[in-house]
């Protein structure tokens, strides 16, 4: 056992450790931790050594937090980054409403209890071309609650097997559906399905027709599926409703990028007879956390009154940003992109990032490292449009007497976070997902490494 006197007190480490912006009950527990396995060692190492590890500790618990990173991935809508960013407007009117009280149930003209959200789900619904729209805590929570509300009594959902997908980390379709209650009935196969496949599976069991956007992969050649418009009319048919979980959500036409492919609008597939459509608030719709349901008024009306809806609703946080997000596309007269931070981020020209880039290299000082020029590819990301490669421009830092791995950390370890790619033996900044505000935090950091 360790000589008890060589380990020192709590309060003498906690003083050490008193530039922490950690709260004082985090930084004890962190300290009473360590010290309890000094305790146990042979031989107590040196004061000085314990106060560095003990530093070194209360750092990491500070990089657990919550903060902003900046994002060189050149992914715009990275999942492990936070998705989407939000448009000024957005987060301005978060702020205010977060800070203070907001009518989020109340009717300033009659001052009465009023309809959460109403105004919000009007302007989905105008993006959607649809009757009617409402919205909850993300698109999962919206497809278990259409798939809890349709199959009450009718417990088959009719599924192609080559949309039984997996979208993100523990995210499988076929894995939502049963523990939404729902039976699955696959048809087809993972190639082909044709819509004669769903007719034949219909009965009086059927619940719904459910159509899933295969997200994050795309099937080539010997390929069939059933479109919107065929499926509607099998499904007006049997008086079953039409489903299709959109998953990405792009309100505008994604082709107007360079290296998008085109993607399939929910006002496209409401107009093709879809009942219902469900898609995420943060991915290409450039919103906060949410799953917009849109389609017709009777079906939204009848799964908005479904009990579960109330354990899905969203908060006064997200449905402000949720408005403000709607009506950036909307301030350009009819349904325009040019107001929502994603898509000018989608559209910000290459010329104009290489001068950036340029500018940075110009202006790193006596930098150890070296940094050159590069063209690169950004993506989507967010299992959204999988072939996306938008040309884009950044820096690239070869490795000279440090591996690319410590160059990598160190940035990453630094406040703000950098995070950048490593590609074919090379550290990659794309500066699509850098804001341009960035730039000098950047310099900053590539010159101090
Ligand atoms: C991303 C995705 C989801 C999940 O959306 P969240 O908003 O993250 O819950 C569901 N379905 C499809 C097809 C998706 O692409």
């Amino acid at each position: 056992m360790a000589d008890k006197r060589n380990i020192p007190a709590v309060e003498l480490v906690l003083q050490h450790l008193k530039n922490s912006s950690l709260p004082r009950p985090v930084l004890t527990q962190i300290v009473r931790r360590e010290l309890e396995n000094y305790r146990k060692l042979e031989k107590v190492p040196e004061l000085s050594d314990i106060l560095e590890n003990l530093s070194g500790k209360a750092k990491e618990a500070q990089r657990r937090r919550f903060q902003p990173v900046i994002n060189a991935t050149g992914i715009l809508l990275h999942t492990n980054l936070g998705r989407s960013p939000l448009s000024r407007s957005a987060s301005q009117i978060v702020q205010e409403v977060a800070e203070g009280y907001c009518n989020l149930e109340f009717d300033l003209v009659s001052g009465q209890r009023g309809k959460r959200a109403g105004y919000v789900e009007e302007l989905l619904a105008m993006l959607c071309e649809a009757e009617a729209a409402t919205v909850v805590n993300n698109c999962a929570a919206a497809l278990v609650l259409v798939l809890r509300h349709f199959t009450k009594e009718k417990p088959e959902v009719i599924i192609s097997r080559g949309e039984l997908v997996q979208i993100g980390g523990g995210f499988r379709i076929p894995e939502i559906l049963e523990a939404s209650g729902a039976k699955l009935k696959e048809v087809g196969t993972t190639n082909k399905t044709a819509v004669q496949d769903y007719a034949r599976a219909i009965t009086s069991a059927t619940g719904l027709i459910l159509k899933v956007h295969q997200s994050n992969f795309v099937m080539m050649g010997f390929v069939e599926s059933a479109s919107t418009s065929e499926l509607a009319k099998i499904a007006r048919e049997a008086k079953v409703p039409l489903v299709e979980d959109l998953g990405s959500g792009a309100i505008c036409q994604t082709n107007v990028v360079k290296g998008l492919a085109q993607e399939r609008t929910p006002q496209q597939c409401l107009g093709s007879g879809a009942d219902l459509v469900c898609f995420s608030g943060d991915k290409l719709f450039g919103g906060p956390q949410a799953g917009i349901i849109a389609g017709k008024k009777s079906r939204v009306e009848e799964v908005s009154r479904n009990p579960l809806f109330r354990a899905l609703r969203c908060d006064k946080l997200i449905l402000s940003a949720l408005q403000a997000t709607a009506e950036a596309y909307l301030s350009n007269g009819a349904c325009s992109s040019s107001n929502v931070l994603l898509w000018q981020m989608m559209q910000i020209s290459v010329e104009e990032l290489e001068q950036r880039a340029r500018s940075i290299i110009e202006k790193v000082k006596n930098s150890k490292l070296q940094i050159q020029f590069a063209t690169v590819i950004s993506s989507m990301g967010g299992g959204t449009l999988p072939e996306s490669e938008i040309p884009s421009a950044g820096l690239q830092i070869s490795a000279t007497q440090e591996s690319l791995e410590s160059i990598a950390t160190k940035l990453r370890l630094r406040q703000p976070a950098i995070i950048g790619r490593i590609h074919e033996d090379k550290l990659l900044l794309d500066l699509r997902t850098v804001f341009p505000t960035q730039d000098a935090i950047l310099i900053q950091a590539l010159e101090s490494i």
